[in-house]
């Protein structure tokens, strides 16, 4: 029977109850609308007796348990206090001739709003689907790997022919961009069986308004239903990415031939973004850990080279030259192998701040600390002792080659000229290493070795073999 027919009848067997259609909805499902003290049914579908087998008229005004049986109320208001989408109603509920439904509730503040959705097309394993989507999802290890595997899922679950993942950064090519009225920061996805389907009309009692912007069947806003005709697209799904900034990432599938979804594969859809959503999250946290993490690294690298280096001459400073030599006498004592150290003194150098400045002075410190590293291997060690002394730790290495080693250095010092100063000549103490040497001892030998040097005139090298 058409619908207008079944208006005129409804509306003659009870006209005070029925009024004219407020707003309409999806044809493949029906509505109906309750107060929410669950009185009495205040608005209903066009097409309710597809599926309850009474009419809009006959259902308007009348108790939900004389609609839906006592054992449905219960079942759903208990449904609705669990916070669950909703109950399966068996076919033999309804009448031997009515499909079996998907009841969901929506209650909107006045009202509490039931929808009613065959539950046909259902024959995938949802769980095991769940399971083995859910486990893929779970261990992507990129965003770009996630967003692949999502839309697989979605292009299996659903059988459509397109998905496309949209975000607000993409800046999306202009053939794709969505209307406005595509994103919504709250509602449920939006699911279109298809667009050529005309509306079904919606009767309401008098009373308040009944709020369907949550009901799953409600209508495509006009500008997306353009949108799904350039591309022929009959179908669509709409869902929420569940990422910040809410309601402007989506998934949108298409297909262009009408298709059907019924509830629990769209719930199952939406668990799946949700834990794409949560896989997402945690890998951008685990990347800003590992950023962070590298950052602090690098800093803490700095930190150290800093507080090791003596910012003048660059070369290890006296802390640091102290730990060195303290790891290679230790090292040089277990193993009895020959250790050397060189200590040196640039010769009247108070004279050379006093003619040329102090800012002369540093730089001829630079020089000779550059010139003396020239003269070492990797496995030496050069540091600034303090003031104008140097140190190098020499592992490996005998008194006699030691003293060659301070003779080359104090001859090329003495040969060169540093501008504007001219020749600069320094002082040379060498000692090695003997059994039972503590550090400080053997630098010590190292000084008084020095103080020989500048008594016998400076810019010569002495040494100290053993205990003095
Ligand atoms: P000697 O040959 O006996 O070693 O004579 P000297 O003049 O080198 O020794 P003295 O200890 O009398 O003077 C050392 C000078 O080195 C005095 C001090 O101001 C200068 N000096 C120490 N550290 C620095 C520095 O970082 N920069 C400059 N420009 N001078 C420094
Ligand atoms: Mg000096
Ligand atoms: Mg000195």
């Amino acid at each position: 029977m058409p619908d207008s027919l079944e208006r005129e009848l409804d509306a003659s067997v009870c006209p005070s109850a029925a009024v004219a259609a407020s707003g309409a909805i999806q044809p493949h499902g029906c509505v109906i609308g309750f107060d929410n003290g669950w009185r009495e049914v205040c608005l209903a579908s066009a097409n309710l007796s597809r599926f309850f087998g009474l009419s809009p008229a006959e259902a308007l005004g009348r108790s939900p348990e004389r609609v839906l049986g006592l054992d449905g109320v219960i079942a759903l208001q208990e449904a609705l206090a669990a916070g669950s989408p909703g109950i399966a109603l068996p076919t033999s509920c309804g009448g031997a001739d009515l499909p079996g439904l998907h009841l969901s509730l929506q209650a909107t503040g006045r009202h509490v709003v039931l929808t009613g959705e065959p539950l046909e097309g259902t024959a995938h394993d949802l769980p095991g689907f769940g399971c083995s989507w859910g486990a893929r999802l779970a261990q992507a290890d990129s965003a770009s790997e996630l967003d692949a595997r999502l839309r697989q899922a979605l292009l299996a679950l659903t059988g459509f022919e397109s998905c496309t993942l949209v975000r607000p950064e993409h800046g999306c090519l202009a053939s794709e961009r969505l209307p406005g009225a595509v994103y919504h920061s709250d509602g449920p996805s939006l699911w279109l069986a298809d667009t050529w389907a005309g509306p079904v009309e919606l009767w309401t009692a008098p009373g308040p308004h009944v709020e369907l912007t949550s009901c799953p069947l409600r209508l495509a806003p006009p500008a997306l239903g353009h949108w799904l005709a350039d591309r022929q697209a009959r179908a669509a799904l709409i869902l929420d990415l569940h990422e910040a900034p809410p309601g402007r990432s989506l998934a949108i599938c298409w297909d262009r031939r009408p298709r059907y979804l019924a509830p629990p594969v769209r719930h199952l859809l939406l668990q799946l973004a949700q834990m794409a959503a949560l896989r997402r999250t945690l890998l951008h946290e685990t990347q800003r850990t590992r950023h962070r993490y590298r950052l602090l690294h690098e800093r803490n690298t700095r930190l150290q080279r800093l507080a090791y280096t003596d910012p003048l001459t660059q070369l290890a400073n006296r802390h640091r030259i102290e730990q060195v030599l303290d790891t290679e006498l230790a090292l040089a004592s277990r193993n009895e192998a020959p250790l050397a150290v060189l200590l040196f003194d640039i010769d009247h150098f108070k004279s050379i701040n006093d003619t040329h400045g102090h800012e002369t002075g540093d730089r001829v410190l630079y020089r000779i600390a550059r010139q003396a590293q020239s003269h070492l291997r990797d496995s030496d060690h050069l540091g600034r002792w303090g003031g104008e002394e140097f140190i190098v730790v020499v592992p490996g290495c005998e008194l006699p080659r030691a003293r060659e080693l301070a003779w080359r250095m104090c001859r090329t010092l003495a040969q060169c000229r540093i501008a504007p100063v001219g020749q600069v000549t320094a002082s040379f103490g060498v000692a090695s290493r003997q059994p039972g040497d503590s550090c400080r001892v053997l630098v010590r030998r190292a000084d008084q070795a020095m103080y020989l040097a500048k008594q016998a005139g400076r810019a010569c090298v002495r040494s100290l073999a053993g205990a003095s």
